[in-house]
C-alpha cells in the first residue's frame, strides 16, 4: 500500500528518496519547479542532464516518460525528471499526464526509492487545470503496482493543495 500525504509548500525543502521534476524535454532547464531544483540542487543535476542527452535522449526526453539524476545538493538521493504534456483543450492529453506519474513510480522502484515526492505535474507554465491534473495524480498513484511507501505531493499554492486535498479526502 502507498500512503499518500500532501504538503504545501517549495518541493526542494522536502527530504524524501526522490524529487520528481516537471522537466522540460530538452533536460536542460527552464522554470517553475524545474527552475527551482536546478537552483538549489547546484550543477551536479545538469551535469547528468547533459550526459543524458548525449547519451540516451539525443532529442530530447519524450512526453510522459521519466528519468533519474543525482539530486545534488537537495535532501535527496535522486531527482526523476518527468516531461508532462502541455495542455490542450482540443485534444486529451490526460494518458500522458498519468504517463509521468506511472513513469516516475517505475523509474523509483528500479532505484529502491520508498518515498518520492512529487509536484503538480502540468499545472504551471503547461497550463493543465489544477483540478484535472490533481484528479489524474491522485488517480494514477492509488492505481500504480508500485513499492513506493509514500507519495507526497508538494503543492506550491493554497490553490493546489485544496485540489489535492479535495481529490485525496
Ligand atoms: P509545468 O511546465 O509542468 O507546468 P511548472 O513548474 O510550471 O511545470 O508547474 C508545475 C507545478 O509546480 C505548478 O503547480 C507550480 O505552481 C508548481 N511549482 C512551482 N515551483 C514549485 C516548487 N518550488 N515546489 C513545488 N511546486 C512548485
Amino acid at each position: 500500500m502507498t500512503t499518500i500525504t500532501l504538503v504545501r509548500g517549495d518541493i526542494t525543502r522536502e527530504s524524501v528518496d526522490a524529487i520528481v521534476n516537471a522537466a522540460n524535454s530538452s533536460l536542460l532547464g527552464g522554470g517553475g519547479v524545474d527552475g527551482a531544483i536546478h537552483r538549489r540542487g547546484g550543477p551536479a543535476i545538469l551535469d547528468d542532464c547533459r550526459k543524458l542527452r548525449a547519451s540516451q535522449y539525443g532529442k530530447g526526453l519524450p512526453t510522459g516518460q521519466a528519468v533519474a539524476t543525482t539530486a545534488g545538493d537537495l535532501d535527496a538521493r535522486w531527482v526523476i525528471h518527468t516531461v508532462g504534456p502541455v495542455w490542450s483543450a482540443s485534444e486529451d492529453r490526460s494518458q500522458l499526464l498519468a504517463s509521468c506519474y506511472r513513469e516516475s513510480l517505475r523509474v523509483a522502484d528500479e532505484l529502491g526509492a520508498r518515498t518520492v515526492a512529487f509536484p503538480a505535474v502540468s499545472t504551471g507554465i503547461y497550463g493543465w487545470p489544477i483540478d484535472d491534473g490533481a484528479r489524474i495524480a491522485v488517480e494514477t498513484v492509488r492505481a500504480a503496482d508500485t513499492a513506493v511507501e509514500e507519495v507526497r505531493f508538494v503543492l506550491f499554492d493554497e490553490r493546489a493543495y485544496e485540489a489535492f486535498a479535495a481529490r485525496v479526502g
